[in-house]
């Protein structure tokens, strides 16, 4: 089994090698093509992918969802219960802000960062356990109600999205969060696994927790 990132504009998709392909987020609204592209170009054969599932349901993470629908037909999408309306409709979460920067990056921003995009049809919704044998969804929330990350036992590794963000010298709290003491929790939950690798969606994927 092994993860790979998929680097887009300032989010990344995973993509988990097994017996399947599963893809992990679809990036911004326009990011589906990008991501098939690269794939593509990765040797890694789209249509071979079963499962295209979310971390959450923000917009840089579901945005391309309905365009890697309409080239994957076949893969079965899922996101957890609270992120199916937002998937489904293409319906906006707005993030919640905790850093001035970012609250000045978001008001200009708003028109491009907040573009209408389509939804998908979800096929399932994520339960905590085992999605396939060796591939554990985690419920992680805080960041948003509906975050999850995803633990891979055998190698030791996980996903988890926008919970933790990646910095040159570690881990840190996002600062973008819903609800701090279940983002709190989470980091507990995730550092309680020892993971080898933790994969974040911005910023740099490390094994060093600085909170
Ligand atoms: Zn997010």
């Amino acid at each position: 089994m092994k993860v790979y990132e998929i680097h887009l504009r300032f989010v990344k998709s995973f993509l988990i090698e097994d017996k399947d392909l599963i893809l992990v987020d679809a990036g911004t609204p326009g990011s589906g093509k990008i991501i098939i592209d690269k794939l593509n170009k990765m040797g890694k054969n789209p249509s071979k992918i079963k499962f295209v599932i979310f971390t959450h349901s923000h917009i840089d993470h579901i945005g391309g969802a309905s365009e890697i629908r309409k080239t994957i037909s076949e893969a079965k999408f899922g996101i957890d219960e609270n992120g199916v309306e937002y998937l489904r409709s293409g319906k906006i979460r707005e993030p919640i802000l905790h850093s001035s920067v970012l609250k000045f990056i978001f008001s200009i921003g708003k028109p491009f960062l907040f573009k209408r995009f389509d939804g998908v049809n979800v096929d399932f919704v994520l339960q905590e356990g085992e999605l396939i044998k060796g591939i554990e969804i985690l419920k992680t929330p805080g960041h948003t109600n509906d975050s999850i990350s995803i633990y891979l036992r055998d190698i030791d590794v996980i996903i988890v999205g926008d919970t933790l963000q990646g910095t040159k010298n570690g881990l840190k709290y996002p600062n973008i969060y819903e609800d701090f003491n279940e983002l709190q929790k989470s980091v507990e939950k995730i550092k309680s696994l020892k993971p080898s690798m933790v994969y974040v969606s911005h910023g740099i994927s490390s094994s060093k927790f600085l909170v």
